[in-house]
């Protein structure tokens, strides 16, 4: 049977060059790379080679780059650290109601057990945050505005150029999540002039298990992990070694080949758009209806009438991988907060796919998922109760 990936966004397969960037490390350079001797000393110089190279993709120093064990440590790093080191300037944190739950959860421990208010804001229809509702919602009391560049569910590419502007202008820090956001559209934090940045491998074709934390230089952060004095004394563990250099490497691959990433990217999403709008019925885009202000591979759709989960879960049938806008817990249906946020109708809310396509993706790819999924929506949509219905 045919297989094809279309979830990117869920993570990515690691690419070859990357996987022998890191095969060394576990074998010849396997040292612990604080050890002042031979094969501590070669693994180090891989994290130093590897921090440039991430900082490179970013346009940030090396000396600003901190490795941590994924995107969600980065994310949880900024809240919880600037809460307790500007504990005695505020207690208000204003982040969005579309966050990635690194964010959202985090926020909400700060809040139970920490004494710190947080707004959500809302967003538009397209989840786009405004200027202007951030503008309004800082406080004397605030300490720290945390932004997604991207959003994993619709591809929202949010103005974060603008929505710094207005923390620097009131004298707030500023976050951004880039985790969807890196190795898929040019990011510069010096242009963006944001204090932090997220970031994450395994989105960017590398390995799991490896993300880091931009914090530009002079922005002081209490240490998140105590330990050791690895990362400059900022973050303890004995380093992912192998995880750093091919985080390093698939950093590289992203820079180098970001223009073409993209293109093909925006070329086979359109692609499966064109084919779905043309062969199905009962449609919805959700998310920017203008593409270049959303993830270059981000396609997220309603069906009418019937359930994303049971689409899913037919299409891996078909060897297709998707994601749905609802996450399965504890075996009940929890609606996004995301499609919620941007007012989606309840009607349609569940019957949401994301499709993400990638650098592997091929048209070929897309006309089988197309002919499956077809197959796959006249089948539910005629075992469905509510087909038709009046509010459908
Ligand atoms: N933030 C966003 C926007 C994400 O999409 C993800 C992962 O899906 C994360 C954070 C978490 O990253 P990690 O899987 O490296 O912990």
């Amino acid at each position: 049977m045919r297989e094809v990936y279309l979830d990117y966004s869920a993570t990515t397969p690691v690419k070859q060059e990357v996987v022998s960037e890191m095969i060394p490390y576990y074998t010849e350079a396997f040292g612990n790379p604080s050890s002042l001797y031979g094969p501590g000393l070669k693994a180090k110089e891989g994290l130093t080679q590897a921090r440039q190279q991430v900082a490179d993709l970013i346009g940030a120093k090396e000396n600003e780059i901190f490795f941590t064990s994924c995107g969600t440590e980065a994310d949880n790093w900024v809240l919880e650290g600037v809460a307790d080191q500007l504990r005695d300037k505020g207690n208000h944190i204003i982040t969005t109601k579309i966050e990635h739950h690194a964010i959202i959860h985090t926020c909400m421990y700060l809040q139970k057990y920490h004494g710190i208010e947080v707004t959500y804001l809302d967003v538009d229809e397209e989840g786009f945050v405004s200027p202007e509702d951030l503008e309004a919602a800082i406080t004397d009391k605030t300490i720290l505005v945390s932004i997604m560049m991207i959003n994993n569910e619709i591809g929202t590419l949010e103005p974060i150029k603008e929505l710094a502007a207005v923390a620097k202008k009131h004298g707030v820090l500023f976050h951004t999540d880039a985790v969807q956001a890196l190795g898929n559209v040019p990011i510069d934090v010096k242009d963006l002039d944001v204090d932090f940045l997220s970031m994450s491998a395994h989105k960017i074709y590398g390995p799991k298990g490896i993300g880091a934390l931009y914090k530009r230089k002079g922005i002081m952060l209490p240490n998140f992990v105590h330990g050791g004095a690895q990362e400059n004394r900022k973050r303890a563990g004995t380093e992912n070694t192998a995880g750093i250099v091919g985080f390093g490497k698939a950093a590289e691959l992203a820079r180098t080949g970001l223009a073409e990433h993209m293109a093909h990217s925006r070329q086979m999403r359109q692609y499966l758009w064109d084919q779905i709008q043309d062969k199905i019925e009962d449609v919805r885009l959700n998310g920017p209806a203008d593409f270049d202000r959303r993830h270059p591979g981000n396609l997220n759709v309603s069906f009418r009438y019937i359930e994303g989960e049971s689409i899913m879960l037919m299409l891996d049938g078909g060897g297709i991988c998707v994601s749905t806008g609802s996450a399965c817990s504890s075996g009940s249906l929890d609606i996004s907060h995301v499609l919620a946020a941007i007012n989606v109708p309840m009607t349609i809310i569940n019957g949401t796919v994301r499709f993400t396509v990638g650098d592997f993706t091929t048209k070929e790819d897309i006309d089988y998922t197309v002919e499956v999924l077809q197959k796959v929506v006249d089948t539910l949509r005629k075992l469905s109760p509510i087909t038709g219905k009046e509010g459908w």
